[in-house]
């Protein structure tokens, strides 16, 4: 077997520095390195103009600049969604979404996910694997390049669940993040977890100014174990204490994922429940219409129950907001472009 090369895209600013210094050269070089990469967006170590021929020669004996490739590409209504090869042939998709305030991007973190919430294509099967960090950079530097734009926002939504991929996920932040990088704000870079309580408290020690959503999808744990098996391991009884300390370390305001599954979790009484469980945290609700899928027996909740749900919330004086709904005629749903391609090609 050959040796694995590193890629350079899944490179923090500081492993680059470490290499630099390694081998013998400057630090700053790493600083260099990365204007190439993510500044001027160059595809070779010999477009590196200000390199030295011998540094540029060693950097290609010791890294890869492999790619990921664009399979197919959905178009709605300000969405676009990508589905991507792998090296191994595995495939991950990503979406662009074109809001008023900006581009935001989801990206995917693994390819399928162990947590199996009941409701989600990309729980129903297995993970595969983790998705290297480069692979989570390059979806970004891809979707940037077909469209021509400049992406604002990224929210790590799409396949996978980030804290059970939780070393690669912070590289790729401090890539996105880091000014010297692609230079996104961390206000700007959302992360969203099923509940994994041991990462969330290794996150509140990192200090960054990323916003943390939690997929709640449940006002008590009868609910919640009945649709996320994770809720067994994590129960809402142990999670809350967490995310009460994590916004009081932080000072930075949660979000909370709420979908709406008709009849399972859209009731009056669910409301006031999940009005009392968030009363006086530093928190908001996102309602999710449910984006039905072809498998799954669940059912979106109507417009009114969505509606009446809300307006509980807000006399309850909780802060919620209904997510738009982005193309559903492109599948854009975590794992459902995946799923039906993979379906597709097996049939
Ligand atoms: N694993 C992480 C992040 C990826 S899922 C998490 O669960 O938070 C991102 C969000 O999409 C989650 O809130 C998830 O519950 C939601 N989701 C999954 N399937 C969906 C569907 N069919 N319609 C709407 N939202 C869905
Ligand atoms: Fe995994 Fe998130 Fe889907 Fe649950 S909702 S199966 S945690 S991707």
């Amino acid at each position: 077997m050959g040796v694995v090369m590193k890629n350079i895209y899944g490179c923090t600013l500081e492993d680059l520095e470490n290499y630099f210094m390694k081998i013998g050269e400057k630090k700053f070089k790493a600083t260099q390195v990365f204007e190439w990469l993510y500044k001027k967006r160059i595809h070779s170590f010999e477009e590196m103009r200000n390199v030295k021929k011998n540094t540029i020669e060693q950097m290609q004996r010791d890294f890869c600049m492999d790619t990921l490739s664009i399979e197919d590409k959905k178009v709605g209504k300000d969405v676009y969604k990508y589905l991507f090869t792998l090296k191994d042939n595995e495939h991950v998709e990503a979406v662009l979404m074109e809001h008023d305030y900006g581009k935001s991007l989801c990206v995917s973190t693994q390819v399928g996910c162990n947590m199996g919430c009941m409701f989600c294509e990309s729980g129903r099967r297995k993970r595969i694997r983790n998705l290297k960090t480069e692979e989570m950079v390059l979806q970004f530097l891809k979707i940037e390049a077909d469209l021509n734009i400049r992406i604002t926002h990224v929210v790590l939504m799409g396949i996978g669940e980030p804290f059970d991929n939780y070393e690669n996920v912070m590289a790729f932040i401090s890539i996105l993040n880091t000014g010297k990088g692609i230079d996104l704000g961390a206000r700007h870079i959302t992360v969203s977890t099923s509940g994994v309580i041991p990462k969330i408290q290794e996150f509140m020690k990192e200090k960054r100014q990323v916003n943390l959503a939690i997929s709640l999808h449940a006002p008590n744990n009868e609910i919640r174990n009945k649709i996320m098996p994770i809720n067994k391991a994590y129960p809402l009884n142990e999670l809350f204490p967490v995310l009460k300390e994590y916004s009081k370390k932080t000072n930075r305001r949660l979000t909370f994922e709420y979908i709406l599954l008709s009849g399972i979790n859209d009731s009056e009484a669910c409301a006031l429940e999940l009005a009392q469980r968030i009363r006086g945290m530093n928190a908001y609700v996102n309602l999710i219409p449910y984006n039905e899928t072809s498998h799954l027996e669940f059912k979106k909740s109507k417009t009114d129950t969505i509606m009446r749900f809300y307006d509980l919330l807000k006399k309850q004086d909780i802060q919620v907001t209904i997510r738009r709904e982005f193309g559903s005629e492109v599948d854009a749903a975590c794992g459902q472009l995946r799923s039906k391609y993979e379906e597709e090609k097996h049939e």
